[in-house]
């Protein structure tokens, strides 16, 4: 099983993905908790070309737009789908849609071209369930500013930009209503892991 969790920035993800892989443990299952981009150690380094230097060296849309396909061509490759193939839980922090969104709406890319980089980098590999954590930008950046994390790199985003976002995310799960679930992000956390529980129970057949 492959799931995916997608939203903007301050949205939550973290917190669920961790939720939910905790649950599946507990029940036995192997689980790999994995994230887009850089989680691999090639992965690591694109990463940093990616979010390292704000304000320097920013790399243009299409280049970035292929970074995160490298990224997530590798990740794929010896991440993703060795997992799947032994049976496992994948749960990916971020995945194509980020692609889609970020660079397609974000950058404003033509969103089919990302979309055919994506599947070429991926081979076609869709996940399981997308589960969308939509939170309002405004929201979801005074969250993030909040924990006070390093995130130089979202200061250089209009919010008119992380509003596109958001809609590019909503207007995928609205067209294939049936791969995704879609949760308010201001709801409480605990209401938010047990959506996504039974959500993944009825798929396990748990
Ligand atoms: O998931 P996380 O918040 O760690 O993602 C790091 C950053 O990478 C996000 O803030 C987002 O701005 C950016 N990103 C992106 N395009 C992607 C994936 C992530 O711009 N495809």
């Amino acid at each position: 099983l492959f799931v995916v969790f997608e939203g903007g920035e301050g949205a939550g993800k973290s917190t669920q993905l961790g939720l939910l892989a905790d649950r599946l443990r507990e029940q036995g299952r192997d689980v790999v908790v994995t994230r887009e981009p850089g989680a691999t150690p090639v992965g690591e380094r694109i990463r940093s070309l990616l979010l390292g230097q704000p304000g320097s060296d920013v790399p243009s849309p299409r280049a970035e737009a292929l970074l995160y396909a490298a990224d997530r061509a590798h990740h794929v490759a010896t991440v993703v789908r060795p997992a799947l193939a032994r049976g496992g839980v994948v749960i990916s922090d971020r995945y194509v849609d980020s692609s889609l969104a970020y660079q397609g709406a974000g950058r404003t890319l033509p969103v089919d071209e990302v979309s055919w980089l994506s599947s070429w980098a991926t081979g076609g590999l869709k996940p399981d369930l997308v589960v969308l954590l939509d939170v309002d930008p405004r929201t979801g950046l005074s969250r993030v500013a909040s924990r006070g994390e390093d995130r130089d790199h979202l200061e250089a985003e209009s919010v008119s930009f992380h509003e596109r976002v958001r809609y590019a995310f909503l207007d995928l799960a609205a067209a294939d209503p049936k791969r995704y679930l879609v949760l308010d992000a201001s709801r409480p956390a605990t209401e938010i892991a047990k959506a996504v529980a039974r959500r993944i129970d009825e798929m396990l057949g748990a």
